[in-house]
């Protein structure tokens, strides 16, 4: 029933509603849901374009805390003037090496971070986190690969790896090729190479990483990575700092439960999200968000209003609609976010 009720919202997308390039997840995330029958790894002597994109411009890198370095994304969106440059990239510099968190959406966008990574080390990546499996967060491997070896390990959960050999990486790589007009050709899919799942530590000499994984959240297989040292979180597409995300395999009351077990278990003093600012207020901002949008919801289904007059709910809100003006994308894309979260409501209610 869930499906194809997103199925209707991806109906509505489809009319006008939303950007085409979120209407295509709609669609391309359900077949995603099933795995494909045979990795679609592409072979980079046959299908790849022979031109590779132009040079993303540089970038500069922030320090977040002692160990945490990160580039950030000033879009929200790919388009061809961003080259596809709508998500932020995390280092840990670390005594055994750097540990990328989100490797960016193409083979130039890491060329890019690496530029600027190597302004402030020249100690070697030795290992990439993909904290889930939509292409901005894992297509950049491909650059990483190319300057480090492909000796170190990226890391993921089983269910984001499994999306990317299947029919998601394809999509992936395919639509940021037509979002972009093609400035991210050249890049090719390396998927992770070691599946990762909650409690999973890394140890890096003066810092360690520890991965947490409590279910669904933005999606059924996100990673989120405590730097336990510094007391931050990376926290990929769990939580946004004024970026409406893509919601589509995600759930609201997972991610609110995920974002309470984070606070708990790791305590931290900045988070890192993958779009926006880091810091501590992306925690009130996104909380404040989703609790809004969904209790609206919950109060909709019971009372029988229709998924169609949900958003006035919602918009009555003052945690949802004073977030409009401050938000990248508002417009174009609130229906389809509360729309997602009637759907989980009334599901959840009967
Ligand atoms: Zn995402």
């Amino acid at each position: 029933m869930t499906m194809t009720r997103r199925g209707l919202v991806a109906s509505a997308a489809v009319t006008g509603t939303l950007a085409l390039w979120q209407a295509e997840i709609v669609s391309a995330m359900a077949e995603a849901a099933t795995p494909a029958k045979e990795p679609a790894v592409k072979d980079p002597a046959v299908k790849e374009p022979v031109v590779k994109g132009p040079v993303v411009k540089d970038q500069p890198l922030h320090q977040v805390s002692p160990h945490v370095f990160m580039i950030e994304a000033p879009d929200g969106f790919p388009t061809p003037e961003n080259q596809g440059l709508m998500s932020n990239i995390t280092f840990v510099v670390a005594k055994h090496g750097v540990v990328v968190v989100d490797s960016g959406a193409s083979l130039q966008i890491a060329e890019m971070a690496i530029r600027q990574l190597r302004t402030l080390t020249r100690a070697p990546v030795v290992g990439i986190i993909n904290t889930h499996y939509h292409g901005d967060h894992w297509l950049g491997n491909h650059g990483f690969v190319e300057a480090y070896g492909s000796g170190f390990p990226i890391y993921a959960h089983a269910g984001t790896r499994q999306a990317i050999e299947g029919n998601s990486g394809t999509f992936w790589h395919d639509s940021m090729l037509k979002w972009t007009s093609d400035a991210t050709a050249g890049t090719r899919i390396v998927p992770p190479t070691m599946s990762v799942d909650n409690g999973f530590t890394i140890p890096l000499g003066d810092v360690t990483l520890r991965l947490h994984h409590y279910g669904q959240a933005h999606t059924h297989s996100d990673i989120a990575v405590e730097i336990v040292d510094d007391h931050v979180v990376c926290v990929g597409d769990i939580m946004m700092d004024r970026r409406i995300a893509n919601m589509d395999d995600g759930s609201y009351k997972g991610t609110l439960n995920t974002i309470e077990l984070l606070i708990k278990n790791c305590k931290p003093e900045a988070w890192v999200p993958a779009h926006g600012d880091a810091g501590m207020k992306v925690l009130e901002w996104h909380r404040s968000l989703f609790m809004g949008i969904y209790e609206s919801c919950v109060t909709a289904v019971k009372q029988n209003i229709p998924l169609e007059g949900a958003l006035a709910v919602a918009l009555k809100d003052p945690r949802v609609s004073g977030k409009a003006t401050e938000t990248r994308g508002w417009e174009k894309n609130i229906g389809k976010y509360v729309s997602i979260a009637y759907l989980e409501a009334e599901q959840d209610l009967f």
